[in-house]
């Protein structure tokens, strides 16, 4: 399966998980079973989020449809927030960037949450405390990171297929790329 197909085969089961858990509370509802662990509205998961996109074809955009700020989709989790944007690329990749780690998009759309239309990139970090800040923080002693340096010298010189990279690593072929392509971790020399 290509790299698209596999994202949205995952998207589809957390879909159908989230369909599943709610027609069991229907019943339980209809059988009038109570059980605490069903109470309330099943929030805050990755089903929660897709529901907000208009997923389309692997290539098209896929407008966020609920709350914004200015032009980007907001996701809110509890009282945490994030551009849904970002939201979409993480739970794509199974990884958490780093404060100087930007998402952004290649199409154009600022409320496009296809991950395919998304990469990663450094800030432009110029003077030389923000650099050492930088290098810090983007290095693999920040909690953030879960790449140890090791592992992203080991991705770029990896000559397979990146979808197969990235099933190795447990992450998404999206992050392989930026990797591969310097647009990340490009302060690590191997
Ligand atoms: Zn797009």
């Amino acid at each position: 399966m290509s790299a698209p197909g596999i994202l949205i085969a995952r998207i589809e089961a957390v879909l159908a998980e989230h369909r599943e858990l709610w027609s069991a509370r229907r019943e339980m509802r209809r059988r009038k079973i109570s059980d605490g662990a069903f109470r309330g509205r099943p929030s805050n998961t990755p089903a929660s989020f897709w529901l907000k996109v208009a997923i389309a074809g692997p290539d098209d955009c896929w407008p966020w449809r609920g709350h914004t700020r200015g032009d980007y989709g907001r996701y809110s989790e509890k009282s945490k927030h994030i551009d849904a944007h970002r939201y979409a690329w993480i739970w794509s990749n199974n990884y958490n960037p780093t404060r100087q780690q930007f998402v952004m998009h290649r199409c154009n759309n600022k409320k496009c949450c296809n991950p395919s239309h998304l990469e990663l990139g450094d800030a432009q970090i110029n003077t030389a405390d923000a650099y050492k800040d930088g290098l810090a923080k983007s290095g693999e002693e920040h909690h953030r990171a879960r790449l140890t340096a090791g592992q992203v010298l080991a991705i770029r010189g990896d000559r397979r297929r990146q979808v197969d990279v990235a099933a190795d690593h447990g992450i998404g072929q999206p992050l392989v790329s930026a990797i591969k392509t310097g647009k990340i971790w490009k302060h690590l020399e191997g």
